[in-house]
């Protein structure tokens, strides 16, 4: 078997090169080859309990108005038994199963079928066939970038169902929120099964493949680097951004029309999450070509932690907010709803320049304009696998000569203003900030050791002149 064939004797994988004067792995560079005891733990854990948090979560939500400590204290007080609470849990239906597939396919159908059109005509727009970054094993894949297309379609569906075919109703999403939850688990576990699999026995590029021997692990970070099925269908750019952010937006409409229903009005803070929601959506598709180059797609293998995470995780925890705004429809003052909206614009901006001015950068090889100057950088080299040596820089002015990762800085200041326009009476719709900080930090720690060994000395040349990664004098 073609991925067995790649599976290297310790030795092999073990052969160090000297590169830059620093002792790095020639096959370093992509997602790990051993697990060490605490990634081994982690990853226990959030197999075993992530599924059950974001249960937690939205049963609080649907049995105890949102509150995350009263059903602790009803279990520990003898209140209420698990049963009690498992008993009062809607159960897959037919109807959630028959939506979710409809919704899964419409989307495949959306990705594969129908080639972009949206760069023919919108100035600026980068869509169509475009290349993704080389592969550890030295391969550029190819991507149809049409996310941006299956926004629209999808949205001017949902729009023109909720004012003039009615159809089904706009609360379709709310009304089944916890059968749905059933189907996009049941999803969740078969992508990240077939996938493991399928890098077992069928691999799309065996040389880029990555097997530690540890069964969690490969489950969980996935062992092929970009599997797809025949030319077009790739799990990696399809799933975190069809089921899952296309979805975000569909899932905040449905919060906002259940609000209306029941209140007869949709509050300012309601229309706040979907607004500032919205605008990191649609940034998303706009820059899905952007996508290609980041973490996810550039070094991320497929498995359970973006095959669960997509189907799940992100679709039920990202949209809390909404979530807790229709059981409890808060009326921000003014001075409040501005504040907020700011925050999140300046988040935006300050996550969409950092983003843009590194992918300029990237794209123009260095022969651009930063805040209107030419910018600095670091020369650096790095190998793939079969020993070919790439050249590559590392930008040092502008957002990027403040910190290392400021663009996680913005995001994260994005985050605090979704969760801010809940406001201060319950800590879940917090929650999101809080993953945030945690996800983004690990990522940030990440990246920088994945960085090190792929740069070598080159790399410890950056930090030393970029010295912070997040907020800079702090950290
Ligand atoms: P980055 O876009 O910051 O990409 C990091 C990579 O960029 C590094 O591995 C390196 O790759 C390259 N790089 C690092 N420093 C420099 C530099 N100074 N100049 C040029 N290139 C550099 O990270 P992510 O892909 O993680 O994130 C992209 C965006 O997505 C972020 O804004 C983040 O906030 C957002 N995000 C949002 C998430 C969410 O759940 N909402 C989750 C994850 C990310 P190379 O090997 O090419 O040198």
């Amino acid at each position: 078997m073609a991925a067995h064939q790649e599976k290297k004797p310790s030795e092999e994988r073990n052969r160090k090169s000297t590169q830059n004067g620093t002792r790095t792995s020639q096959v370093q560079w992509g997602r790990a080859w051993e697990v060490d005891w605490f990634s081994l733990a982690s990853i226990l854990f959030l197999l075993m309990f992530a599924p059950l948090i974001v249960y937690y979560f939205i049963m609080s939500c649907d049995q105890y108005q949102c509150c995350l400590i009263d059903p602790v204290i009803d279990l520990l007080t003898g209140n209420k038994y698990l049963s009690d609470i498992w008993n009062k849990t809607p159960a897959l239906t037919y109807r959630a199963a028959g939506i979710y597939t409809l919704w899964v396919t419409f989307q495949v159908f959306l990705y594969v079928y129908i080639p972009d059109f949206c760069h023919k005509f919108l100035p600026g727009y980068v869509g169509g066939v475009q290349e993704g970054a080389v592969t550890p094993a030295g391969v550029v894949n190819k991507y149809e970038i049409n996310g941006l297309q299956a926004w629209i379609i999808t949205h001017v569906l949902w729009f023109a169902n909720a004012y003039y075919f009615h159809c089904f109703s706009p609360t379709i999403i709310f009304d089944n929120w916890i059968p749905l939850l059933w189907c996009a688990n049941i999803l969740g576990y078969a992508v990240s099964t077939f996938a493991m699999i399928k890098g077992y026995f069928f691999p799309t590029n065996a040389k880029d493949c990555k097997f530690t021997g540890n069964f969690f692990y490969d489950y969980m970070m996935g062992i092929e680097f970009n599997p797809r099925i025949g030319k077009w269908f790739d799990f990696k750019l399809f799933f975190n951004g069809r089921p899952g952010i296309v979805a975000w937006t569909l899932i905040n409409l449905s919060y906002a029309a259940k609000q209306q229903e029941l209140y007869g009005q949709v509050t300012n803070s309601m229309i706040l999450v979907n607004v500032l929601q919205g605008i990191y959506v649609l940034d998303f598709f706009w820059n899905e070509a952007w996508y290609l180059k980041t973490i996810d797609i550039c070094h991320d293998h497929f498995g359970w932690y973006l095959g669960w995470g997509d189907c799940v995780w992100l679709p039920y925890l990202y949209t809390l907010q909404g979530l807790y705004l229709v059981y409890h429809p808060v009326q921000l003052g003014t001075a409040n709803a501005i504040g907020i909206l700011m925050l999140g614009l300046i988040g935006y901006y300050v996550f969409r320049m950092t983003n843009h001015h590194k992918d300029l950068f990237r794209r123009t090889n260095g022969n651009c304009k930063i805040w209107g100057k030419k910018p600095e950088y670091i020369e650096c080299s790095y190998m793939s696998v079969d020993g070919t040596k790439y050249h590559s820089k590392l930008m040092t002015s502008g957002f990027w000569g403040w910190a290392r990762h400021f663009n996680y800085t913005g995001d994260l200041m994005g985050s605090l203003a979704y969760c801010l326009t809940c406001g201060f009476d319950h800590i879940l719709p917090y929650f999101y900030i809080v993953y945030m900080t945690i996800l983004l930090t690990h990522r940030c720690i990440r990246d920088e050791h994945r960085c090190l060994s792929k740069y070598g000395k080159d790399w410890k040349r950056y930090t030393s002149a970029v010295p912070y990664r997040l907020i800079p004098g702090i950290f």
